[in-house]
């Protein structure tokens, strides 16, 4: 039964002005940048961006996702990012729950949206993402009362994670795991449980090669063992849909 409460009616209007600062994150976070000052700009000419620039999703579509003042193409993924806001917010209202749920459930799937769009942008997990993830992941589980194995989930995920990372380094001489990879499974371990740990990886690891097989179709160009592999984006994936779906069946 869908929430008509307040909460839910907040919640879905302020999607779209949180799904446009998702990108702002995005966009910043990986370069170092402050996601707070300056205000937003053009990337290509800089400008100032005003009030009728910032509207989201409106704005992309008004001005053909170009920049107002110098016509650049704004990369599309900025619209990706802010439908799929919106989208996340109706789909946890659907699901109802208490405002704290509903709250703590919108704001774990931005955050898994956000760490798998820049992981394939740019191959990065920012440690304030994970972090934060890990955060609202255990502060799930802890209104959920399983804390306890939500704890272990993580530990366990990240140390796996960390062991393969050190046993590939060991024997390959290179780093084929990063670091974001290992932190982003303690949130990611919290959020699944720890029984549901090895099919989350089962299935990021089927995504992440189902699109590697497709760029290897699509480009002709066959897949080097150096060549890196989104791997955080596929899990972030792969546990949102599990979470999902576990919210739905309960
Ligand atoms: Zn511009």
């Amino acid at each position: 039964m869908p929430d008509l409460s307040f909460s839910a009616l907040l919640i879905v209007l302020l999607s779209p002005a949180i799904g446009s600062f998702l990108t702002v994150l995005i966009d910043r976070l990986p370069r170092g940048q402050s996601i707070v000052w300056p205000g937003s700009a053009c990337r290509a000419c800089g400008t100032g961006l005003g009030p009728r620039d910032l509207v989201p999703v409106l704005s992309f579509a008004l001005h053909r996702g170009r920049c107002r003042h110098c016509t650049t193409q704004i990369p599309p993924w900025h619209l990706y990012v802010e439908i799929t806001a919106i989208g996340a917010a109706v789909i946890m209202v659907a699901l109802g729950g208490s405002a704290l749920d509903m709250a703590l459930g919108v704001v774990t799937l931005w955050l898994l949206l956000v760490l798998a769009v820049t992981d394939l942008l740019w191959f990065r997990l920012p440690d304030p993402l994970t972090g934060a993830l890990a955060l609202c992941a255990l502060t799930l589980a802890a209104t959920e009362a399983r804390l306890i194995p939500a704890l272990w989930a993580a530990a366990i995920g990240s140390g796996a994670f960390w062991a393969i990372r050190a046993g590939y380094a060991a024997w390959r001489g290179r780093e084929g795991l990063g670091m974001g990879d290992v932190k982003l499974m303690a949130g990611l371990g919290a959020l699944v449980g720890p029984w549901d740990l090895p099919l989350l990886v089962l299935l990021a690891s089927g995504v992440a090669l189902g699109t590697a097989m497709a760029r290897i179709a699509a480009t002709r160009q066959p897949l080097r063992a150096d060549h890196p592999l989104p791997f955080g984006a596929a899990l972030s994936a792969a546990g949102a849909v599990m979470w999902l779906m576990a919210q739905i069946v309960n």
